[in-house]
Protein backbone atom coordinates (compact mmCIF):
# COMPACT_ATOMS: atom_id res chain seq x y z
CA UNK A 1 0.00 0.00 0.00
CA UNK A 2 1.00 3.50 -0.58
CA UNK A 3 3.31 2.88 -3.16
CA UNK A 4 3.75 6.47 -5.29
CA UNK A 5 2.56 6.17 -8.47
CA UNK A 6 2.81 7.91 -12.17
CA UNK A 7 1.01 11.47 -12.17
CA UNK A 8 0.92 13.98 -14.80
CA UNK A 9 3.68 16.89 -13.29
CA UNK A 10 2.07 19.37 -11.27
CA UNK A 11 1.92 22.94 -12.36
CA UNK A 12 4.10 25.36 -10.70
CA UNK A 13 0.93 27.15 -8.89
CA UNK A 14 3.36 29.86 -6.73
CA UNK A 15 2.41 33.04 -7.19
CA UNK A 16 -0.96 32.57 -8.54
CA UNK A 17 -4.01 33.95 -7.01
CA UNK A 18 -6.41 32.38 -5.46
CA UNK A 19 -9.01 32.74 -7.67
CA UNK A 20 -6.57 30.46 -10.50
CA UNK A 21 -5.46 28.32 -8.22
CA UNK A 22 -8.76 27.15 -7.52
CA UNK A 23 -9.33 27.08 -11.45
CA UNK A 24 -5.85 25.08 -12.26
CA UNK A 25 -4.86 23.15 -9.41
CA UNK A 26 -5.15 19.45 -9.57
CA UNK A 27 -5.62 19.40 -13.34
CA UNK A 28 -3.12 16.74 -15.33
CA UNK A 29 -1.10 18.61 -17.87
CA UNK A 30 -0.20 16.31 -20.23
CA UNK A 31 0.00 16.66 -24.01
CA UNK A 32 -3.01 14.51 -25.48
CA UNK A 33 -4.63 14.24 -22.04
CA UNK A 34 -8.01 15.23 -20.95
CA UNK A 35 -7.91 18.84 -19.02
CA UNK A 36 -10.10 17.33 -16.32
CA UNK A 37 -8.64 14.25 -14.45
CA UNK A 38 -10.92 11.54 -15.21
CA UNK A 39 -13.37 9.84 -12.84
CA UNK A 40 -12.43 6.73 -11.91
CA UNK A 41 -14.69 4.59 -10.40
CA UNK A 42 -12.29 1.98 -8.80
CA UNK A 43 -11.88 -0.12 -5.47
CA UNK A 44 -9.29 -2.64 -6.80
CA UNK A 45 -5.68 -2.30 -8.60
CA UNK A 46 -3.40 -4.55 -11.15
CA UNK A 47 -0.80 -5.57 -8.76
CA UNK A 48 2.72 -4.42 -9.14
CA UNK A 49 4.43 -0.98 -8.69
CA UNK A 50 1.54 1.13 -7.71
CA UNK A 51 -2.42 1.49 -5.96
CA UNK A 52 -3.48 -2.16 -4.53
CA UNK A 53 -6.71 -0.74 -2.93
CA UNK A 54 -8.61 2.42 -3.03
CA UNK A 55 -9.40 2.81 0.53
CA UNK A 56 -6.17 2.90 1.35
CA UNK A 57 -4.21 4.23 -1.50
CA UNK A 58 -6.80 6.49 -2.31
CA UNK A 59 -7.57 6.91 -6.38
CA UNK A 60 -6.83 9.80 -9.09
CA UNK A 61 -10.38 11.16 -9.00
CA UNK A 62 -9.89 12.06 -5.33
CA UNK A 63 -6.51 13.25 -5.29
CA UNK A 64 -7.18 15.75 -7.51
CA UNK A 65 -9.73 17.41 -5.23
CA UNK A 66 -7.16 16.74 -2.50
CA UNK A 67 -4.32 19.06 -4.30
CA UNK A 68 -6.54 21.27 -4.99
CA UNK A 69 -7.80 22.16 -1.46
CA UNK A 70 -4.46 21.65 -0.57
CA UNK A 71 -3.49 24.03 -2.77
CA UNK A 72 -5.51 26.62 -2.14
CA UNK A 73 -5.13 26.46 2.07
CA UNK A 74 -1.22 25.56 1.95
CA UNK A 75 -1.17 22.61 3.25
CA UNK A 76 -1.78 18.97 2.37
CA UNK A 77 -5.67 17.35 2.11
CA UNK A 78 -6.89 14.64 2.78
CA UNK A 79 -10.78 14.42 1.25
CA UNK A 80 -13.64 12.27 3.01
CA UNK A 81 -17.29 10.90 2.72
CA UNK A 82 -18.37 13.93 4.41
CA UNK A 83 -17.38 16.76 6.82
CA UNK A 84 -18.80 14.67 10.06
CA UNK A 85 -16.43 11.77 8.59
CA UNK A 86 -13.37 14.01 8.50
CA UNK A 87 -14.37 15.71 11.90
CA UNK A 88 -15.30 12.42 13.60
CA UNK A 89 -11.79 11.30 12.13
CA UNK A 90 -9.75 14.26 14.22
CA UNK A 91 -11.58 13.75 16.77
CA UNK A 92 -10.98 10.09 17.30
CA UNK A 93 -7.35 10.40 17.56
CA UNK A 94 -7.34 12.12 21.04
CA UNK A 95 -7.61 9.69 24.08
CA UNK A 96 -9.33 9.43 27.38
CA UNK A 97 -9.34 12.14 29.43
CA UNK A 98 -7.88 14.85 26.54
CA UNK A 99 -8.89 18.60 27.21
CA UNK A 100 -10.79 20.62 24.54
CA UNK A 101 -12.01 23.85 23.64
CA UNK A 102 -15.14 24.56 21.58
CA UNK A 103 -16.91 27.16 20.35
CA UNK A 104 -20.47 27.09 22.28
CA UNK A 105 -21.79 28.60 18.53
CA UNK A 106 -20.80 25.80 17.15
CA UNK A 107 -21.98 22.85 14.19
CA UNK A 108 -24.58 20.97 16.22
CA UNK A 109 -22.50 17.74 14.68
CA UNK A 110 -19.42 18.68 15.59
CA UNK A 111 -21.22 19.22 19.37
CA UNK A 112 -22.17 16.25 19.33
CA UNK A 113 -19.33 14.56 18.77
CA UNK A 114 -17.87 15.88 21.47
CA UNK A 115 -20.31 15.16 24.11
CA UNK A 116 -20.39 11.55 23.20
CA UNK A 117 -16.61 11.79 23.41
CA UNK A 118 -16.70 13.13 27.14
CA UNK A 119 -19.84 10.45 27.83
CA UNK A 120 -17.74 7.86 26.68
CA UNK A 121 -13.92 8.74 27.43
CA UNK A 122 -14.22 11.35 29.80
CA UNK A 123 -13.38 14.53 27.79
CA UNK A 124 -12.79 17.49 29.36
CA UNK A 125 -14.54 20.31 27.15
CA UNK A 126 -14.77 23.97 27.50
CA UNK A 127 -17.15 25.78 25.40
CA UNK A 128 -16.40 29.71 24.79
CA UNK A 129 -18.37 32.28 22.54
CA UNK A 130 -16.26 32.74 19.60
CA UNK A 131 -15.38 36.26 19.50
CA UNK A 132 -14.14 36.20 23.34
CA UNK A 133 -10.70 36.16 22.38
CA UNK A 134 -9.29 36.59 26.35
CA UNK A 135 -10.84 33.41 26.97
CA UNK A 136 -9.62 31.34 24.09
CA UNK A 137 -5.98 32.34 25.07
CA UNK A 138 -6.25 31.13 28.65
CA UNK A 139 -8.34 28.55 27.99
CA UNK A 140 -5.28 27.78 25.44
CA UNK A 141 -3.21 27.37 28.65
CA UNK A 142 -4.33 23.19 29.82
CA UNK A 143 -5.80 22.21 26.37
CA UNK A 144 -5.09 19.19 24.38
CA UNK A 145 -6.99 20.14 21.62
CA UNK A 146 -8.45 23.35 20.40
CA UNK A 147 -11.84 23.82 17.93
CA UNK A 148 -12.64 26.82 16.28
CA UNK A 149 -15.37 27.78 14.04
CA UNK A 150 -15.25 31.54 12.36
CA UNK A 151 -17.31 32.84 11.29
CA UNK A 152 -19.55 31.22 13.43
CA UNK A 153 -23.14 29.48 12.21
CA UNK A 154 -25.57 30.98 12.51
CA UNK A 155 -24.91 33.78 14.69
CA UNK A 156 -21.63 34.90 12.42
CA UNK A 157 -19.19 35.99 15.22
CA UNK A 158 -15.31 36.25 14.50
CA UNK A 159 -12.75 34.50 16.38
CA UNK A 160 -9.75 35.10 16.05
CA UNK A 161 -7.46 32.18 14.78
CA UNK A 162 -4.22 33.78 14.93
CA UNK A 163 -4.31 35.12 18.54
CA UNK A 164 -5.45 31.62 19.87
CA UNK A 165 -3.24 29.63 17.81
CA UNK A 166 -0.15 31.59 19.58
CA UNK A 167 -1.86 30.76 22.67
CA UNK A 168 -1.85 27.51 21.91
CA UNK A 169 1.54 26.65 20.51
CA UNK A 170 2.71 27.73 23.36
CA UNK A 171 1.14 25.41 24.97
CA UNK A 172 1.32 22.23 22.94
CA UNK A 173 -2.32 22.37 21.78
CA UNK A 174 -2.95 21.26 18.46
CA UNK A 175 -6.04 23.71 17.06
CA UNK A 176 -8.59 22.45 14.21
CA UNK A 177 -10.47 25.26 12.21
CA UNK A 178 -13.84 24.49 10.57
CA UNK A 179 -13.86 26.75 7.50
CA UNK A 180 -16.66 25.78 6.15
CA UNK A 181 -18.69 28.91 6.17
CA UNK A 182 -15.53 30.89 5.42
CA UNK A 183 -14.48 28.93 2.44
CA UNK A 184 -10.82 28.33 1.19
CA UNK A 185 -11.15 31.66 -0.83
CA UNK A 186 -11.87 34.12 2.02
CA UNK A 187 -9.72 32.37 5.14
CA UNK A 188 -6.31 30.46 5.52
CA UNK A 189 -6.16 29.05 8.90
CA UNK A 190 -3.00 27.43 8.39
CA UNK A 191 -0.96 30.54 7.27
CA UNK A 192 -2.61 31.90 10.51
CA UNK A 193 -1.37 28.94 13.11
CA UNK A 194 -3.87 26.36 12.82
CA UNK A 195 -2.67 22.69 12.50
CA UNK A 196 -5.99 21.68 10.61
CA UNK A 197 -8.60 23.19 8.39
CA UNK A 198 -11.38 21.36 8.01
CA UNK A 199 -14.62 21.76 5.00
CA UNK A 200 -17.79 19.99 4.62
CA UNK A 201 -17.38 19.81 1.00
CA UNK A 202 -21.17 19.55 1.30
CA UNK A 203 -21.38 23.17 1.00
CA UNK A 204 -19.92 26.10 -0.65
CA UNK A 205 -16.70 23.98 -2.05
CA UNK A 206 -19.97 21.46 -3.92
CA UNK A 207 -22.29 24.53 -3.70
CA UNK A 208 -24.92 22.93 -5.56
CA UNK A 209 -26.66 20.61 -2.68
CA UNK A 210 -25.98 17.38 -4.67
CA UNK A 211 -22.54 15.57 -3.11
CA UNK A 212 -21.91 15.00 0.31
CA UNK A 213 -18.20 15.54 0.81
CA UNK A 214 -15.30 16.51 3.58
CA UNK A 215 -11.93 17.90 3.68
CA UNK A 216 -9.34 18.08 6.17
CA UNK A 217 -6.19 20.28 5.21
CA UNK A 218 -3.29 19.59 7.05
CA UNK A 219 -0.04 21.85 8.07
CA UNK A 220 2.84 20.11 7.46
CA UNK A 221 5.67 22.07 9.32
CA UNK A 222 6.03 20.45 12.57
CA UNK A 223 9.15 18.29 11.49
CA UNK A 224 8.44 14.70 12.39
CA UNK A 225 5.10 15.61 13.43
CA UNK A 226 2.32 12.58 11.92
CA UNK A 227 -0.95 14.31 11.75
CA UNK A 228 -1.42 13.45 8.22
CA UNK A 229 -0.34 10.35 8.46
CA UNK A 230 -2.26 9.60 11.65
CA UNK A 231 -5.75 10.94 9.78
CA UNK A 232 -4.95 9.20 6.96
CA UNK A 233 -4.92 5.58 8.90
CA UNK A 234 -7.95 7.10 10.45
CA UNK A 235 -9.61 7.22 7.17
CA UNK A 236 -7.90 4.47 5.77
CA UNK A 237 -9.39 2.05 8.61
CA UNK A 238 -12.61 3.91 9.66
CA UNK A 239 -13.60 3.38 5.65
CA UNK A 240 -14.75 6.87 5.17
CA UNK A 241 -13.60 7.24 1.87
CA UNK A 242 -15.10 9.82 -0.35
CA UNK A 243 -16.87 8.70 -3.50
CA UNK A 244 -15.82 8.90 -6.74
CA UNK A 245 -18.61 10.50 -8.31
CA UNK A 246 -18.64 13.10 -5.32
CA UNK A 247 -14.92 13.64 -5.51
CA UNK A 248 -15.38 14.88 -8.81
CA UNK A 249 -18.61 17.01 -8.56
CA UNK A 250 -16.89 18.80 -5.43
CA UNK A 251 -13.71 19.72 -7.96
CA UNK A 252 -16.38 20.59 -10.57
CA UNK A 253 -17.86 22.89 -8.35
CA UNK A 254 -14.67 24.65 -6.72
CA UNK A 255 -13.73 25.40 -10.43
CA UNK A 256 -16.50 28.21 -9.88
CA UNK A 257 -16.21 28.65 -6.64
CA UNK A 258 -14.69 32.45 -6.74
CA UNK A 259 -17.31 33.25 -9.40
CA UNK A 260 -19.90 31.83 -7.21
CA UNK A 261 -18.94 33.68 -4.05
CA UNK A 262 -18.11 36.66 -5.65
CA UNK A 263 -22.42 37.09 -6.99
CA UNK A 264 -23.10 35.34 -3.19
CA UNK A 265 -21.09 37.64 -1.41
CA UNK A 266 -22.47 40.75 -3.43
CA UNK A 267 -26.37 40.10 -2.73
CA UNK A 268 -25.20 39.19 1.14
CA UNK A 269 -23.82 42.64 1.66
CA UNK A 270 -26.80 44.18 -0.60
CA UNK A 271 -29.69 42.10 1.44
CA UNK A 272 -27.84 42.34 5.12
CA UNK A 273 -28.08 46.69 4.58
CA UNK A 274 -31.37 46.38 3.64
CA UNK A 275 -32.61 44.30 6.17
CA UNK A 276 -30.89 45.96 8.81
CA UNK A 277 -33.11 49.23 7.70
CA UNK A 278 -36.47 47.06 7.49
CA UNK A 279 -39.14 48.26 10.14
CA UNK A 280 -40.05 44.54 10.90
CA UNK A 281 -36.28 43.30 11.23
CA UNK A 282 -35.41 43.45 14.78
CA UNK A 283 -31.33 42.67 14.08
CA UNK A 284 -29.10 41.09 11.28
CA UNK A 285 -25.61 39.57 12.11
CA UNK A 286 -23.72 39.44 9.16
CA UNK A 287 -19.58 40.99 9.43
CA UNK A 288 -19.73 43.05 6.36
CA UNK A 289 -22.30 45.22 8.52
CA UNK A 290 -19.66 47.65 10.07
CA UNK A 291 -22.20 48.04 13.04
CA UNK A 292 -21.29 44.12 13.38
CA UNK A 293 -18.84 43.60 16.98
CA UNK A 294 -16.19 41.66 14.80
CA UNK A 295 -16.48 43.76 11.20
CA UNK A 296 -12.85 45.11 11.78
CA UNK A 297 -11.87 41.70 12.78
CA UNK A 298 -13.19 39.91 9.73
CA UNK A 299 -11.51 42.78 7.76
CA UNK A 300 -8.27 41.71 9.04
CA UNK A 301 -8.44 38.13 8.88
CA UNK A 302 -11.22 37.17 5.90
CA UNK A 303 -11.03 38.11 2.05
CA UNK A 304 -15.08 39.18 2.32
CA UNK A 305 -17.75 38.89 4.89
CA UNK A 306 -18.84 35.34 3.09
CA UNK A 307 -22.80 34.68 1.79
CA UNK A 308 -24.13 34.12 4.89
CA UNK A 309 -26.08 36.11 7.33
CA UNK A 310 -28.76 36.04 10.21
CA UNK A 311 -31.55 38.24 11.18
CA UNK A 312 -33.81 38.55 13.85
CA UNK A 313 -37.69 39.17 13.10
CA UNK A 314 -40.24 41.19 15.50
CA UNK A 315 -42.99 38.73 16.88
CA UNK A 316 -42.54 35.05 17.81
CA UNK A 317 -41.14 31.96 16.47
CA UNK A 318 -44.85 31.06 14.99
CA UNK A 319 -45.19 34.52 13.57
CA UNK A 320 -41.72 33.77 12.17
CA UNK A 321 -42.76 30.29 10.65
CA UNK A 322 -45.92 31.76 9.31
CA UNK A 323 -43.87 34.59 7.50
CA UNK A 324 -41.45 31.87 5.99
CA UNK A 325 -44.06 29.47 5.00
CA UNK A 326 -45.01 32.67 2.66
CA UNK A 327 -41.62 32.67 1.20
CA UNK A 328 -41.57 31.41 -2.61
CA UNK A 329 -38.16 31.45 -4.73
CA UNK A 330 -36.01 31.17 -1.24
CA UNK A 331 -35.92 27.47 -0.18
CA UNK A 332 -36.78 26.74 3.67
CA UNK A 333 -34.00 24.31 3.92
CA UNK A 334 -31.54 23.20 6.00
CA UNK A 335 -28.09 23.51 4.10
CA UNK A 336 -26.04 26.49 3.19
CA UNK A 337 -23.18 27.49 0.75
CA UNK A 338 -25.71 26.61 -2.45
CA UNK A 339 -26.30 28.74 -5.50
CA UNK A 340 -29.78 28.70 -4.59
CA UNK A 341 -30.95 30.87 -1.52
CA UNK A 342 -32.12 28.87 1.44
CA UNK A 343 -33.33 30.35 4.62
CA UNK A 344 -33.66 28.69 8.10
CA UNK A 345 -35.56 29.20 11.46
CA UNK A 346 -32.95 27.60 13.29
CA UNK A 347 -33.64 27.78 16.92
CA UNK A 348 -36.61 25.38 15.50
CA UNK A 349 -33.42 22.20 15.41
CA UNK A 350 -32.68 20.36 18.28
CA UNK A 351 -29.93 21.54 20.45
CA UNK A 352 -30.42 24.83 19.03
CA UNK A 353 -32.10 26.15 21.93
CA UNK A 354 -29.68 28.56 22.89
CA UNK A 355 -30.25 30.59 19.83
CA UNK A 356 -32.97 33.41 19.92
CA UNK A 357 -36.64 32.11 18.47
CA UNK A 358 -36.87 34.29 15.54
CA UNK A 359 -33.58 34.15 14.37
CA UNK A 360 -33.33 33.02 10.59
CA UNK A 361 -30.13 32.09 9.00
CA UNK A 362 -29.90 32.86 5.41
CA UNK A 363 -27.69 30.90 3.35
CA UNK A 364 -27.49 33.62 -0.25
CA UNK A 365 -26.96 32.15 -3.25
CA UNK A 366 -26.55 33.63 -6.65
CA UNK A 367 -30.04 34.52 -7.77
CA UNK A 368 -30.49 37.72 -8.87
CA UNK A 369 -30.72 40.21 -5.99
CA UNK A 370 -34.55 42.12 -6.27
CA UNK A 371 -35.96 38.82 -6.83
CA UNK A 372 -34.34 37.83 -3.87
CA UNK A 373 -35.75 40.68 -1.90
CA UNK A 374 -38.87 40.72 -3.32
CA UNK A 375 -39.33 37.27 -2.16
CA UNK A 376 -37.73 38.42 1.60
CA UNK A 377 -40.35 41.42 1.88
CA UNK A 378 -42.88 39.89 0.80
CA UNK A 379 -42.89 37.12 3.17
CA UNK A 380 -41.72 39.45 6.17
CA UNK A 381 -44.81 42.06 5.46
CA UNK A 382 -47.11 39.48 4.33
CA UNK A 383 -48.02 38.86 8.00
CA UNK A 384 -49.39 41.73 9.74
CA UNK A 385 -49.09 41.14 13.74
C1 LIG B 1 -22.56 20.96 7.20
C2 LIG B 1 -21.46 21.31 8.13
C3 LIG B 1 -20.66 20.30 8.70
C4 LIG B 1 -20.92 18.82 8.47
O1 LIG B 1 -20.69 18.47 7.14
P1 LIG B 1 -21.48 17.27 6.37
O2 LIG B 1 -20.88 17.33 5.01
O3 LIG B 1 -22.94 17.59 6.43
O4 LIG B 1 -21.17 16.00 7.10
C5 LIG B 1 -19.63 20.70 9.54
N1 LIG B 1 -19.39 21.99 9.81
C6 LIG B 1 -20.15 22.99 9.29
C7 LIG B 1 -19.83 24.41 9.62
C8 LIG B 1 -21.20 22.67 8.43
O5 LIG B 1 -21.96 23.66 7.93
Amino acid sequence: MNVPRRRAPALDLTGLHPDTVAVAAGRPHLAGQPVNTPMVPVSNYDSGNGPEYARGDGTDTWRALEDAVGALEGGKALAFSSGMAAISALFDSLGPGAKIVLPDDCYQGTATVVADGAARLGWRVIRLPTAETERWVQAAAGADFIWMETPSNPLLEIGDIATVCAAAEAAGALVAVDNTVATPLLQRPLDLGATFSVHSATKFIGGHSDLLAGIVVCADRQPGWDGFESLTRRRTYGGATPGTLESYLALRGLRTLSLRLERAQANAVELAERLDQHRLVTKVRYPGLLSHPGHDLARATLDGPGALLSFELVGSAVSTDVRLSKLQLIHRATSLGAVETCIERRAKLSGQDHLPPTLCRLSVGIEHVEDLWSDLVQAIDGLVD
